[in-house]
């Protein structure tokens, strides 16, 4: 059934907050009706539409209702994005259309919605993917941009990054910037039922970190204040909860995770984030569990939300891997702080203007040698 037609029981399925719909159930009729309605509203025929390689790429072509003229592409989620990955798949865009399309919609995780952002903003800004990492360097609004999120905890759906890795520089960075929030964000909880048990923790716990990263630190709005209290109230209630992958959990979750990616586009996440990116920078470690493993080395930065972490991990039954056995050489170190102390404004916001008198390379090596 279209969305366009929901009436009696099924009204009530659908709540909105701004550009977000909340609707169980009614994932792909809601987005065949929004790219539909683009479709009408540019006069343009063809969308883009990108799927997390855990869904047959023909399974959902059969939900969600298109035209012949539509590029279908799998995501692979194997590794993070990288920006010179970006640059190939938008060179094979631009190849198969004759111009920008209606939508860009991205159907997964964070790894497919940042895909989204990016290849949505690259349409209408020239230049290549590394050239707007950082912050405000985009000239124009991208395409109309579609999130259908599949797992939650990044807030991918609701900030105003994409994250990308620049191999050669060593950068993990987005294009922050107004133009890469998403224009529509329908969001099913029902979608992310399939979700493995340990990924579901290591994408949820993500948004307890923007949570309590956000709130810890000295970049603080009244209106983040909220939405990252709000946030972090519906993690604990899912992880102290037997069953945190019920319908109704799994709704909570979504929600957090909306609201943690709204809460972060106005401040700045603190010392576990750059932590992560590096692990993620020099060993290909992803997001999610990266930020878990850093938490192995919070105690002293973080003591109230360490303990707190590591009591959901226990009552969940989560493993949280260690780095043993990675190569500790000194190279392998210089490049960790490196990596780490790129990120000037969230480790500005977590330690202050004068972070690098606190995170001397010796204190660093030992923050890596703790996980
Ligand atoms: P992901 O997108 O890499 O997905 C993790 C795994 O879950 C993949 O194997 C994927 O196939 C699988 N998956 C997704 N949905 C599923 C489902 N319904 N059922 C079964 N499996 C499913 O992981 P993520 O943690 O969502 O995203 C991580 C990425 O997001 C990183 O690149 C990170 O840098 C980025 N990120 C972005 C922001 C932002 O604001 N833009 C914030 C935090 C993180
Ligand atoms: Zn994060």
């Amino acid at each position: 059934m279209a969305a366009g037609d929901a009436s009696g029981a099924q009204v009530s399925l659908f709540r909105t907050v701004g550009q977000a719909l909340m609707c169980p159930g009614l994932g792909w009729s809601t987005l065949s009706e929004a790219i539909k309605a683009q479709r009408s509203r540019t006069g343009i025929e063809s969308s883009v539409i990108l799927v997390d390689d855990f869904f047959p790429l023909s399974k959902v072509q059969g939900l969600v209702a298109g035209t012949k003229s539509d590029v279908w592409i799998s995501i692979p989620t194997k590794q993070e994005p990288k920006t010179d990955q970006i640059d190939a798949l938008m060179a094979k865009l631009k190849l198969s259309l004759d111009g920008p399309p209606c939508a860009v919609v991205g159907i997964g995780g964070g790894t497919t919605m940042d895909t989204a952002k990016a290849v949505s903003n690259l349409f209408t800004n020239q230049g290549s993917a590394e050239d707007f990492q950082g912050w405000d360097l985009l000239d124009s609004p991208g395409v109309h941009k579609i999130a259908v999120p599949t797992i939650s905890g990044t807030g991918a759906e609701a900030s105003r990054t994409c994250v990308m890795t620049n191999t050669a520089s060593g950068l993990k960075l987005g294009m922050n910037s107004h133009f890469t929030f998403f224009d529509e964000v329908i969001l099913d909880s029902t979608l992310s039922e399939s979700v493995p048990n340990d990924q579901y923790f290591y994408t949820g716990m993500d948004t307890y970190m923007h949570g309590f990263e956000s709130l810890n630190g000295s970049h603080r709005n009244p209106l983040s204040d909220a939405l990252s209290q709000e946030s972090l109230q519906l993690v604990r209630e899912v992880f102290t909860s037997a069953d945190p992958k019920s319908a109704v959990n799994r709704e909570k979750l979504m929600t957090a995770s909306f609201l943690g990616g709204t809460a972060i586009a106005g401040t700045y996440v603190g010392l576990v984030h750059p932590v992560s990116a590096a692990l993620s920078v020099v060993f290909g470690i992803h997001h999610g569990v990266g930020n878990c493993i850093a938490m192995r080395a919070m105690q002293e930065f973080y003591p109230q939300e360490y303990a707190e972490f590591w009591s959901f991990a226990d009552s969940q039954n989560v493993t949280v891997p260690k780095l043993d056995g990675l190569t500790w050489d000194s190279e392998t170190l210089q490049r960790l702080t490196a990596a780490t102390l790129l990120h000037e404004r969230p480790l500005t916001n977590a330690l202050g203007l004068d972070f690098r008198s606190i995170l001397t390379s010796t204190k660093i090596e030992e923050i890596f040698r703790q996980m």
